[in-house]
C-alpha cells in the first residue's frame, strides 16, 4: 500500500457545484485528509422532459472543461462518464479504493431522484455517501412557516430566510487540495460526453460569456463594486448595464449563492445602499424558487394554483414561432427575444414583458414558453423558470393578479425610455424617433419606407388582445 492509499479516499461526484471554490466536499476532505478522486457523470435521461436544454448543455460542455483544467493544473484529473450514476460510482470508488462518495444536493424532482438510487447504491455496496448544501443559503426543508408548511408568499419567506445571507462560505484555498492519481480509471473526453449540440446557433454564444469558474468570480467581484449599490435604480432598464448576469454561473455552479452574499456584503455591511438590499433580495427570490419546486415538484408541469389547470389556453403555432423569432410586431417583445436567441440570455424586465405578452395577448400556454426559455437560456433552471412563468401566467406563488396585464408600448417607454435597447436588437428600427419606437406601425408614412418589410406589423391589436385576455381570465375570478 502506498503512502496516499493509506490516507484513504473519497469521491467527490460534481452535480451543480461545478467549482473548486466555496465546495463543501472538497472542503470535507481537507478536513479529513483524503484524496479526491473528481468525477462527473452525464446522465442524459436525468430530468425526464425537462434535462438540460441546448443552451445549457453548451454552457456544462464548457464549464467542464474549466473544471478539468482547473483540477489538472493541481496535479488531478476529473473522470467524466456518460450513463447512471447508481451503477458508475460504486464502480469508480471500488476501482480507486475510495470510501465514500461526496456530493453537492440537487432539488429539482430528476435529481433528487438519482441520488436517491445513489445512495442505495453505494449503501449496497458498502461505501458511504454523504452529501452537501452547496448551492443554496438555506435548504428548502428549512424554512416553514407559523403552520410548520411551505410558504407560498415571497415576502414573509424572505423574513424568515434571509438571514441566510450571513452563513459563511468554506474557507479553504484550492491549492491545498490534494488529488488522487486516476489514470487507472478511463474517462471520456469532454466531447466525448456529447454535451454541445452540433448547431452553428451554439457557436454564437461564445462570443458573450467566458465560462470558468475564474469569470464567475470577476463577475461577482463586479457585482459587489459596480452592480449591487446602483441596482434598485438601473435593475429595471435593459438598455443599461444594471444587472450582475450571475445567473448561468450559478446554475451550473460555477460560483455560489454565498460568495455572492458575502461578497456584497463586505462592500455594503449594513447594506446601506437600497440596491444592495434589493440585489440581495433577488437572492432571495432564486431560493425561493427553489422552496417551491422542493415542496410542489409538479409545478414544472402543473400550475401550483390547481384552478388554472383546465384554463383554455390556444394551440397557435404560427403564433408561438413569431413569439420565439422576434417577429410579433411589438418591438420591446421582439427585442427581447432576439436578445434571448443570440446571447442566451434576456434582461429580467423583458422576461417579464414577454412572458406576459405571450400568455395574455397570445393566449399560448406559460408551459409553451418555459420549454422555449428551457433550450435557450444559459441559465436555465428548473425552479427559477417554473417560477418565473408561473408568476407571469398568473397561476404560481405570489403570482400577478390575473387583471395585470402588460402593456408592451408603455412598458418600453417607461424601461428603454430612448429606445437604446429595442435599436439595438432590432436594426430596423434604428432611425425611428423615440417618440413611435414602441408603436412604429403609428408613425407617418414618410418615417417609414418598409414598415411591414423589415419589420412586421403588429400580430395582434393591443386593445383586443387585452380584452380578450380579461374576458378568457374573468372566468377564473372565483375558484
Ligand atoms: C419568465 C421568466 C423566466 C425566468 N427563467 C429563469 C431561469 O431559467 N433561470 C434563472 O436563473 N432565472 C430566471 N428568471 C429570473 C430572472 O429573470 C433571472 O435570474 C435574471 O434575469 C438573471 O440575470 P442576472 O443574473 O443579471 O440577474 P440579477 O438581476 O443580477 O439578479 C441576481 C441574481 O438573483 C437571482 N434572481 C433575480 N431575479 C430572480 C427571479 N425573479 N427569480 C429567481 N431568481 C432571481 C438570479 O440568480 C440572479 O442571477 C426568469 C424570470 C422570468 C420572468
Amino acid at each position: 500500500m502506498t503512502a496516499s492509499q493509506s490516507r484513504g479516499r473519497s469521491v467527490v461526484w460534481f452535480r451543480k457545484d461545478l467549482r473548486l471554490n466555496d465546495n463543501p466536499s472538497l472542503a470535507r476532505t481537507l478536513i479529513s485528509g483524503k484524496e479526491i478522486v473528481p468525477v462527473f457523470i452525464w446522465d442524459e435521461e436525468e430530468g425526464g422532459d425537462w434535462k438540460p436544454g441546448s443552451a445549457s448543455r453548451w454552457w456544462l460542455h464548457h464549464a467542464l472543461e474549466s473544471l478539468s483544467s482547473s483540477i489538472e493544473k493541481r496535479g488531478g484529473r476529473l473522470i467524466l462518464a456518460k450513463g447512471k450514476p447508481a451503477e458508475i460510482l460504486p464502480l469508480i470508488a471500488r476501482k480507486t479504493r475510495a470510501e465514500e462518495v461526496l456530493y453537492g444536493r440537487v432539488y429539482d424532482p430528476g435529481g433528487l431522484a438519482t441520488q436517491q438510487a445513489v445512495e442505495e447504491s453505494l449503501e449496497t455496496a458498502g461505501i458511504r455517501p454523504e452529501s452537501f448544501n452547496a448551492s443554496l443559503l438555506n435548504e428548502p426543508w428549512e424554512i416553514k412557516n407559523l403552520s410548520g408548511r411551505p410558504f407560498q408568499v415571497f415576502t414573509p419567506y424572505w423574513k424568515k430566510a434571509r438571514s441566510g445571507i450571513h452563513r459563511a462560505s468554506e474557507s479553504y484555498q484550492p491549492e491545498n487540495l490534494s488529488f488522487a492519481d486516476t489514470n487507472s480509471c478511463s474517462s471520456l473526453t469532454t466531447n466525448g460526453l456529447g454535451l454541445a449540440p452540433d448547431h452553428p446557433w451554439t457557436e454564437k454564444l461564445a462570443r458573450h460569456w467566458e465560462v470558468s469558474e475564474s469569470a464567475g468570480l470577476a463577475l461577482i467581484e463586479r457585482t459587489a463594486e459596480k452592480i449591487a449599490g446602483s441596482y434598485s435604480k438601473l435593475r429595471d432598464l435593459p438598455g443599461q448595464d444594471g444587472t450582475s448576469r450571475l445567473a448561468p454561473y450559478l446554475a451550473w455552479g460555477l460560483i455560489s449563492p454565498r460568495q455572492v452574499c458575502q461578497s456584497v456584503l463586505q462592500v455594503h455591511p449594513e447594506e446601506e445602499e437600497p440596491g444592495a438590499k434589493v440585489y440581495l433580495s433577488e437572492i432571495g427570490w432564486r431560493e425561493f424558487s427553489y422552496h417551491l419546486l422542493y415542496h410542489f415538484p409538479s409545478i414544472p408541469n402543473e400550475p401550483l394554483r390547481p384552478k388554472y389547470a383546465n384554463f383554455p389556453w390556444l394551440s397557435d403555432n404560427k403564433a408561438l414561432r413569431k413569439w420565439q423569432s422576434g417577429q410579433t410586431g411589438y418591438p420591446m417583445v421582439d427585442a427581447g427575444m432576439r436578445q434571448l436567441y443570440e446571447t442566451g440570455w434576456m434582461h429580467n424586465r423583458v422576461r417579464m414583458i414577454v412572458a406576459s405578452f405571450l400568455v395574455k395577448h397570445l393566449l399560448i400556454s406559460w408551459r409553451e414558453g418555459a420549454r422555449w426559455f428551457w433550450d435557450t437560456l444559459v441559465d436555465a433552471d428548473l425552479a427559477s423558470n417554473t417560477q418565473g412563468w408561473q408568476w407571469a401566467a398568473g397561476c404560481g406563488a405570489d403570482a400577478a393578479p390575473y387583471f395585470r396585464i402588460f402593456n408592451p408600448i408603455t412598458q418600453g417607454e417607461k424601461f428603454d425610455p430612448e429606445g437604446k435597447y429595442a435599436r439595438h436588437w432590432i436594426p430596423a428600427l434604428e432611425n425611428i424617433p423615440d417618440k413611435w419606437i414602441f408603436r412604429p406601425w403609428e408613425a407617418p408614412g414618410e418615417l417609414l419606407p418598409e414598415l411591414g418589410n423589415d419589420y412586421p406589423n403588429p400580430c395582434v391589436d393591443h386593445p383586443e388582445a387585452r380584452a380578450r385576455a380579461l374576458d378568457a381570465l374573468s372566468t377564473l375570478k372565483t375558484e
